[in-house]
């Protein structure tokens, strides 16, 4: 019997600033690898994958760091990046695919990469379109929230429909207290004598006529 009381909350958060066109966090953006035209002369620098020194002019640049030619390739892969969409993270080098595949999160609906506008919930990413309710496809209402089941979400409506009993009297969800009478899950205030309507409330027996309750005065009355 599921009780419909409280209400998930949800978050918009960004992944842009770790993918994307956010250029404001180096480390993160993807970088067009560039052949180093630093001219300061023959200060030395070091490649971030060997350590050893590289002729200036050689170099090749991701972020702030530097790389040789030969060491400028995906360190997942191996792709060469010179020609490459180049993505630098913790000094290391990826190839498209694998800074996806590692960083990116993934809509829990469509599988698809998320990156611009997340949502967090339920412990997993979506794309803010994605996060709907499973049955009738809304989005969720700023302050409505949504209901989870099963890891995925519902709208309150939905929630109510799919989880919760129906009430053998009115066929209508019960959402508060439930009675179980004749094998049916009722509403209490719906098991009530078909005939007169009085309810069973304190009494202990009642009559079945057709499936419904009926009273001792309705059924001696027939
Ligand atoms: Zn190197
Ligand atoms: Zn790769
Ligand atoms: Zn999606
Ligand atoms: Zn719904
Ligand atoms: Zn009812
Ligand atoms: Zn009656």
């Amino acid at each position: 019997m599921a009780t419909v009381t409280s209400t998930n909350s949800y978050q918009y958060t960004s992944t842009s600033s770790a993918y994307g066109s956010n250029n404001s966090n180096q480390n993160n953006s993807p970088n067009p690898p560039s052949s180093s035209t630093t001219s300061n002369g023959d200060e030395d620098m070091f490649c971030s994958k060997c350590n050893e020194s590289i002729k200036s002019g050689k170099a090749l640049k991701a972020g702030n760091k530097v790389w040789h030619d030969h060491h400028f390739v995906c360190s997942i892969c191996g792709l060469p990046l010179k020609d490459e969409k180049v993505y630098q993270k913790d000094g290391k080098l990826y190839c498209d695919g694998d800074y996806k595949k590692r960083f990116v999160p993934r809509c829990a609906f469509c599988s698809g990469y998320i990156s611009q506008d997340c949502v967090k919930a339920l412990d997993q990413s979506w794309h803010p379109t994605c996060f709907l309710c499973r049955k009738c496809n809304k989005a969720f209402g700023k302050d409505e929230g949504f209901h989870e089941m099963n890891g995925t979400p519902y709208c309150k409506t939905c929630y109510i429909d799919t989880a919760c009993d129906k009430c053998a009297g009115c066929s209508r969800p019960i959402t508060d207290k439930a009675m179980k009478a004749l094998d049916q899950t009722w509403h209490v205030g719906c098991f009530v004598c078909k005939e007169c309507g009085k309810s069973f409330e304190g009494q202990q027996s009642f009559y079945c006529v057709d499936g419904r309750p009926c009273c001792g005065n309705c059924v001696d009355a027939s």
